[in-house]
């Protein structure tokens, strides 16, 4: 087992790069079993006019392309903010081993809240959750940009 680092720093960076797009800043990282950097991505819904273009999305999508494999079993994925419900189900379906997620999303989360994606029924596969990982960044980070625009 190698030791435990965190790739949050990252995703955070990611979240920052999506604000300086003008999107809002959530970060997402997927990391393989070794420890590597699989994929990373920020949130791209606007420059892609895609709804579904959120940070997990695209880092699920880049990752599974990379492996070649609809599925990523023993990877972890990173995420700035409570994944959506959308998020959620997509990280069950590629059967994520553990997702650590930063700021609790009150309005739009699915996992702590809302549709509680995981401990729903119909959830083939739940991965060993973390939250609040650098929870006051990201959260500082959707506050600015939030601010900002008004
Ligand atoms: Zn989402």
């Amino acid at each position: 087992m190698s030791p435990f680092r965190s790739h949050m720093d990252l995703a955070l960076s990611e979240a920052r790069a999506a604000a300086a797009r003008g999107e809002v800043p959530v970060g997402a990282v997927v990391v393989a079993p070794d420890g590597s950097v699989v994929a990373r991505a920020g949130n791209r819904t606007r420059e892609m006019n895609d709804p579904t273009a959120h940070a997990e999305i695209l880092a699920l999508r880049a990752a599974c392309a990379a492996a070649g494999s609809e599925r990523l079993p023993g990877h972890d994925l990173y995420v700035t903010l409570e994944p959506c419900p959308m998020c959620a189900s997509a990280i069950s379906q590629a059967r994520i081993a553990r997702l650590y997620y930063g700021a609790p999303d009150p309005k739009s989360g699915g996992v702590a809240q809302g549709p509680r994606v995981f401990s729903h029924p119909q959830s083939h596969h739940a991965p060993e959750i973390y939250d609040g990982i650098a929870a006051d960044a990201a959260a500082g980070l959707l506050k600015a940009f939030f601010a900002g625009r008004r």
